[in-house]
């Protein structure tokens, strides 16, 4: 669209997995205006704070990389070269690190913020081609257990209902989860649907008192770690009140006798002294969400950021199974993605474990697919480094190289210096971003400068299933290129064949063909039909397929008998990492609502600072006082890993025995000591690899100048 020398194009917003829709106007200087599409599913023309200021984001290149930048050596600084000074320096590196040590010695580090062509030529690159699962990305950090909660469950990693189901539901259960400022549109559309059904219910279980947790009818503010007791307790009583689905329990679920025996296996008073909740609230929950027509549970990093992540997930999805709340309008388990294109990167296989299109690593008939499918002789066996292994394995030097793509570890990773000394240690380090505003840059051997939001094409999926178009607005500045460009040419540099695309369109035309009968088939897509048609659900099977917007509506799931299976947790607390006399208190990491991530992008915009302008420690007023710490003075936290040091908060937002920092800050005034992944631990969740991020034991006390 043109007026006035203007320029009208709708996109999708760049931050969280909600997907809001976007109109951008760039003026004939190239300077752009945004605001919500009001003919958008999602949003319906609202934004929150961090989607409508993000044109100062695109406007603003004072901090761009604009050039490649390379180093000789360790011990020199960076300095400008060539596009083709850069690609031939990362091949010969690149090469001579699998003939020494074997492809498994390189690995690729991306982003649930890459496109979803992006994700997918940088896995048929990694496990395609240089021959190793070594490629993670930072999504492991959020949604994994997410994903291997679903596929334990569902036999895939589908999220079974839509958006729009929240206008149908009369009951929500908010897990772990701060929608209000995490996934501020998605929350305004439950807030705007019970401001007009006052009697649908919302229940929120957090140890946190968040804007979320005081619009509830019901909070459960639970000890961190308990959620698992809580989740089979609710069970109980709903098994005890005889409000479950006896009818789809029988047809279509399956091992419903193991959870039975499980949640029997604790009285409700137990679990309410192992959660810190009342009896009453527990049967209070269970007699809400088992008295509704239509319930949805939602989650968040709450769940998923544990070292129980996945167990919390399948305990969770259990009450939906066990009221058959599935495979109906209003009702499901619906996790809430983070990032805008986490969702995307699952589908394309883009973590160690998994394969393309929902295939499965460890099977050889998929792997030998996947592998016919790209012209490669094999698709190795062997699962790649997830995120925390694959810094394990650079500290250690069996990981040597590694390429960094749109993500900055040093701030978002558990146990930062652990992450400082990979990252030193480390052969070769590729970073290829936008900012040098992010603390890993500092660290590349090779910087490579993308192209931002608004600078490529190609489409992500949101948390519903969604997949939307992103146009090319705006030139690239100085040198800058799209990251698949990047890639692509790097893979050519290396001689690899089937990489010289004419456009992402046609990377997504192979993508599309690659997912022809699967459960997620979107053959029937195309860029032509999301430009002119708008954003879809998958699957999409067919060129007149108007997309899915809801999975399972004939209950038949897509495990092998075709049956939901009821999961039995293995583990029912965080014990391993509990609190000791020397740390005594837990704290939890999260997010607050004007900040993304690690800052790069909305650190840049003034009036995103007013709201949370620094970090703090926030510190339940008893602890307070048992540690002598008063409201404003700074505090020294100590964990077995690290030190940070903040002011402090005293609020009775957290309960007792937990503290709170936000995690988006790295650097200030040159100290890391406000970076709050300094303290936090690299265990993960033995089945999703996701480390755990909301129950750190540490010690704290009032910090005194020497
Ligand atoms: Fe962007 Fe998420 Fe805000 Fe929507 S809710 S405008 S997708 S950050």
């Amino acid at each position: 669209m043109h007026m006035r020398g203007n320029e009208t194009v709708k996109t999708t917003c760049s931050y969280c997995g909600v997907g809001c829709g976007i109109i951008v106007t760039k003026d004939p200087q190239g300077k752009v205006e945004v605001k919500g599409d009001p003919d958008h599913e999602v949003n319906k023309g609202m934004l929150c704070s961090k989607g409508m200021n993000l044109h100062y984001v695109a406007n603003d290149h004072s901090d761009r990389i604009l050039y490649p930048e390379m180093r000789w050596s360790k011990m020199h600084p960076t300095q400008r070269v060539s596009w083709d000074d850069a690609l031939r320096r990362a091949s010969a590196v690149f090469s001579s690190m699998i003939k020494k040590y074997g492809p498994d010695s390189v690995g690729f580090y991306i982003s649930g913020q890459c496109l979803t062509e992006e994700y997918y030529i940088a896995n048929k690159l990694t496990k395609g081609f240089l021959a190793t699962n070594n490629i993670d990305t930072n999504s492991r950090l959020c949604m994994s257990s997410t994903v291997v909660g679903y596929k334990n469950t569902f036999g895939e990693d589908a999220v079974p209902l839509s958006y729009k189901d929240i206008e149908l539901a009369d009951c929500f259960l908010l897990a772990g989860a701060n929608p209000a400022w995490c996934h501020p549109i998605l929350f305004r559309r439950i807030e705007k649907h019970k401001e007009k059904h006052p009697e649908v219910k919302i229940i929120v279980v957090d140890p946190r008192k968040t804007d979320t947790a005081n619009f509830a009818d019901l909070h459960l503010q639970l000890i961190p770690g308990t959620d698992i007791v809580l989740y089979n307790a609710i069970g109980r009583r709903l098994l005890e009140r005889g409000l479950i689905d006896y009818e789809f329990i029988k047809n279509h679920t399956d091992n419903y006798q193991k959870y039975r025996e499980q949640i029997l296996s604790i009285s409700l008073k137990q679990a309410a002294k192992i959660c810190g909740v009342s009896e009453k609230d527990i049967k209070k929950a269970a007699d809400i969400i088992g008295l509704s027509e239509r319930y949805i549970s939602m989650w968040a990093m709450g769940l998923n950021q544990s070292v129980i992540g996945t167990d919390k997930n399948v305990a969770l999805i259990n009450l939906s199974l066990i009221t058959g709340q599935v495979g109906k309008p209003g009702a499901g388990p619906f996790s809430l993605t983070g990032q805008p294109n986490a969702m995307g990167g699952r589908e394309v296989g883009g973590m160690a474990s998994l394969l393309a299109v929902h295939k499965d690593l460890n099977n050889p008939v998929h792997r030998k697919e996947v592998a016919d499918f790209w012209g490669v002789n094999k698709i190795s066996s062997k699962p790649g480094f997830s995120a925390t292994e694959m810094f394990d394995a650079l500290e250690k030097g069996t990981l040597k190289a590694i390429w960094i793509i749109g993500t900055n570890p040093l701030v978002s990773m558990p146990n930062s210096r652990r992450v400082e000394k990979a990252l030193s240690n480390a052969k070769f380090v590729v970073v290829q971003d936008i900012s040098h505003k992010s603390d890993t840059t500092k660290f590349a051997d090779l910087l490579l400068p993308a192209a931002a939001w608004l600078e490529k094409e190609g489409t992500m999926t949101n948390s519903e299933r969604r997949i939307s178009y992103l146009p090319k607005v705006l030139q690239e500045p100085g040198e800058a290129r799209a990251d698949v460009e990047i890639l692509c040419d790097f893979a050519n540099y290396m001689g690899f064949r089937g990489f010289n695309y004419q456009s992402s369109e046609e990377i997504y035309r192979e993508y599309c063909q690659m997912t022809k009968n699967t459960n997620i088939d979107i053959s029937g897509l195309s860029y032509f039909r999301l430009k002119n048609q708008g954003s879809m659900q998958w699957p999409i099977p067919t060129p007149t397929h108007p997309g899915t917007a809801r999975l399972f509506e004939d209950r038949k799931f897509f495990t092998p008998n075709q049956k939901a299976k009821f999961n039995v947790p293995y583990s029912v607390n965080n014990a391993s990492i509990g609190t000791s006399v020397q740390y005594p208190l837990i704290l939890t990491t999260g997010r607050i609502r004007d900040q993304w991530h690690t800052m790069t992008k909305t650190g840049k915009v003034a009036r995103l600072k007013t709201h949370y302008p620094y970090p703090r420690i926030e510190i339940n007023p008893v602890d307070a006082y048992i540690h002598h710490i008063s409201h404003g003075d700074i505090c020294e936290v100590k964990s077995k890993n690290g030190t940070i040091r903040l002011k402090a908060k005293v609020t009775d937002a957290v309960r007792e025995g937990v503290i709170f920092a936000p995690m988006h800050w790295g650097k200030i005034l040159q100290s890391d000591l406000g970076r709050a992944n300094n303290l936090t631990n690299t265990i993960v969740d033995p089945q999703s690899k996701e480390p755990d991020f909301k129950f750190t034991a540490v010690s704290i006390s009032r910090y005194v100048k020497p």
